[in-house]
């Protein structure tokens, strides 16, 4: 199993996944050819993709589903109402509408979107079951729902949203309609919020939380890391945290087939 965040944050945002020998992306926010340059990094090629995940239409989200699929022929997975809010996504040969709450599977993979509360059409998470373990994936939440948790319990990887410091959004620069709209029950999730919503979800099998889409205005990789090391010690557990960065690939999580516990 491998995660990596190709890129995080409000300018474009793709994640890759490789369970089983099947390798797919959830999202595809930045240019085909910036992500092909990204998979590069890790060892791969457009070609080995297996298929796009796409989460809610916004543009940091999308804007490089339709050259990668088109280029590589690629399995487009999306609900039917998001691809219609997505007019200028171009001629995608292979769609595959999902629904949400219902399980579809992409190879070995069972895949499971679930709703979250952000200003979309029909925003979702996944999550990814394998006999490697479950993979949980929520960024662009909106505010940490009772459901988001119960879906995210007994992950072995976590992808999580830490969007911003909520004194530094209030201090910070952006106008106030906006700092409205991202503090809002549809917009980002909090640091303070993602952790209370980890206390929830956090166990012994936690190999890996990566902290997704934090904002350059309104947050630090710095003191995101601190508080969510603190959080996890806090539950007695000790899961690798890896920050997801907007310039660059992440570091990619390797594990072995076998879980740890
Ligand atoms: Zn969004
Ligand atoms: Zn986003």
């Amino acid at each position: 199993m491998r995660v990596c965040l190709l890129a995080s944050g409000s300018r474009g945002n793709s994640t890759l996944i490789e369970v089983d020998g099947c390798r797919l992306l959830i999202d595809a926010g930045l240019s085909g050819i910036e992500t092909e340059r990204r998979l590069s990094t890790v060892g791969l090629a457009g070609e080995d993709l297996h298929g796009i995940l796409v989460t809610h239409e916004h543009h940091d989200h999308v804007s490089g589903i339709g050259p990668l699929a088109r280029r590589y022929n690629l399995p487009v997975y999306i609900d039917r109402q998001t691809h219609a809010a997505l007019p200028k996504l171009g001629k995608i040969e292979n769609l595959q509408y999902f629904s949400t709450g219902e399980t579809f599977s992409v190879q070995n993979l069972v895949i499971s979107p679930f709703s979250t509360t952000h200003d979309a059409v029909n925003p979702v998470g996944f999550t990814i079951q394998s006999n490697e373990g479950k993979i949980g994936f929520a960024t662009d939440l909106g505010m940490p729902t009772r459901l988001v948790a119960d879906q995210l319990k007994d992950c072995r990887v976590l992808v999580l949203e830490a969007n911003h410091d909520e004194q530094m959004l209030q201090e910070g620069p952006y106008p106030w309609d906006l700092k409205q709209r991202i503090s809002s029950r549809h917009g980002h999730l909090s640091n303070n919020q993602s952790c209370s919503l980890l206390e929830d979800i956090c166990w012994s099998g936690l190999e890996a939380l990566f902290l997704a889409h934090l904002s350059e205005e309104n947050n630090c990789p710095d003191l995101t890391r601190k508080l969510f090391s603190k959080t996890v010690v806090d539950c007695g557990h000790a899961p690798e945290i890896i920050i997801g960065r907007q310039s660059q690939a992440s570091f990619c999580f390797e594990a072995s087939s076998a879980m740890v516990s």
